[in-house]
């Protein structure tokens, strides 16, 4: 195990101390909401990876289309083809937003569906010959992905300091929405909002509104602070201030989108329709890698509705095998109601890891939507003052629970000073109540472990 040359998240932007890594487990096979380790033993997926699973590991269905696709046609260049797969599953998509979303464009990784979102944007200006609209603004305490764009977008400092030297000046970023930590005592959730959307208006003004091209942020922020919705009416007031300004708005689903809050676009729940939406992880599920860019018809009546328009390509674009993938896990999600279940297990989690979590004096806040849910932890409930990421508590309390036969999702923790430890917690779709009380169980029993063992 020594020959796959691992860029560890944590590891390599140095958020853990090296101590406390562990090699990685050797996954020998999975099935519906389980791993199993080479030497038989059973964890129950509470996570999915970083939130991938959707419709559980090795869905027959699923295995049987993207089999099925092997035999058919698994690859051609867009710039001659389309395939049937592709076709459907864009139909299958968009076919619940006409009016709100007019394309969908097909890649395979979140960082590679926020690079394009990104030169879609500038794009969209070139062409009418606003060129001069070449800077972007985002959130501190955000993700984006890991290649130079996504890099540069993305707020959270640990991650971005070995390649800052390269990181365009034309990236900018404002404050996270989070209300847990930074809306003030006595102020309200309406005047907080008002205070951040005015923030973004001096931003813009400030850059110059000729030259502010897009405004990006995760509609609920996935890694950085685990699963952290918006407050009330944050992304109306935001949205009004990038249409004042001739600024698009691109919310970033990679993680929190494709159902996993409930509704396909987790922007459903805001009352706003974005310009720019990506989405990757539980798209395809797991099976195989698949993002896409949901576009409005603006930058189709803009770049036109060829296939060439968008002056991008990449060799895997529209991959037929991803696309039966994609098409097989949408069709089960759709078919089998999930998104329902979605809904119904997500109250039920917010629920039990309330009830669990609720003396524990090192939970400062617990969040979420849908099925995904994270859990901040502080040293003390009273003061918010985060654990700290000298002690990585986020890191320690995820080996805890795994320990327990239980997986959850480390946050990157707090070394931006702004924020604490977390954990993420993300079952597939599908997950039963049977097994909502296991990972709430080993969650709550690995929080004590760690509580204890460092505070008694
Ligand atoms: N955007 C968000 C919000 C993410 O959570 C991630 C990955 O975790 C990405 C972008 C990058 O996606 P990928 O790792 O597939 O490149």
């Amino acid at each position: 195990m020594d020959k796959i040359w691992s860029s560890d998240d944590i590891l390599e932007s140095g958020l853990l101390h090296r101590s406390l890594k562990v090699a990685p487990y050797m996954a020998k096979n999975a099935s519906g909401s389980y791993i199993y380790l080479q030497d038989g033993t059973e964890i129950l997926d509470g996570c999915g990876g970083a939130a991938v699973i959707s419709v559980g590991h090795s869905n027959p269905e699923v295995i049987e289309a993207v089999t099925e696709q092997l035999k058919t046609i698994t690859y051609v260049h867009t710039a001659e083809y389309t395939t049937a797969v592709s076709e459907e599953l864009a139909n299958l998509l968009l076919e619940s937003y006409k009016g709100k979303v007019a394309k969908v464009y097909f890649v395979n990784s979140g960082s590679e569906a926020n690079e394009a979102a990104i030169k879609m944007s500038l794009q969209y200006f070139y062409e009418q010959g606003k060129t001069e609209k070449t800077h972007f603004i985002s959130r501190k305490q955000s993700y984006h992905g890991n290649c130079l764009g996504g890099m540069s977008l993305s707020g959270h400092v640990v991650r971005r300091e070995p390649f800052e030297g390269i990181i365009s000046s034309n990236f900018h970023q404002v404050s996270p929405a989070n209300e847990y930590r930074f809306k003030n005592s006595g102020e309200s959730t309406a005047d907080y909002v008002k205070r951040l959307a005015s923030e973004l208006e001096e931003e813009i003004l400030k850059i110059g509104p000729e030259k502010v091209a897009c405004f990006f942020a995760e509609t609920i922020v996935g890694a950085t602070t685990a699963c952290l919705p918006a407050p009330e009416g944050y992304f109306k007031a935001i949205q009004a201030v990038c249409q004042k300004y001739d600024v698009l708005l691109a919310l970033d689903e990679i993680m929190c989108g494709s159902g996993r809050t409930g509704t396909f676009f987790a922007w459903e729940a805001e009352g706003i329709v974005p310009d720019i939406t990506t989405a990757g992880k539980a798209l395809s599920g797991g099976y195989s890698p698949l993002s896409a860019v949901f576009l409005a018809q603006k930058f189709v009546d803009v770049l036109g509705a060829g296939s060439n328009s968008f002056n991008c390509g990449h060799t895997y674009q529209s991959f037929a095998l991803s696309s039966a993938a994609g098409l097989s896990v949408q069709k089960i999600i759709r078919r089998d109601g999930f998104l329902q279940n979605v809904v119904e297990m997500g109250k039920y989690l917010e629920y039990s890891l309330k009830q669990a979590l609720s003396s524990s004096k090192v939970v400062g806040n617990i969040r979420g939507r849908g099925l995904f849910w994270g859990i901040e932890f502080v040293s003390s409930r009273a003061t918010k003052h985060p654990i700290g990421a000298t002690i990585h508590f986020g890191y320690m309390v995820q080996r805890a629970i795994f320990e327990e036969g239980v997986a959850v999702y480390p946050g990157f923790g707090t070394v931006d000073g702004h924020s604490g430890d977390h954990i993420l917690i993300a079952p597939p779709f599908n997950v039963t109540k049977q097994q909502i009380d296991r990972i709430v169980a080993a969650t709550s029993k690995g929080i004590s472990k760690i509580e204890s063992s460092l505070f008694s």
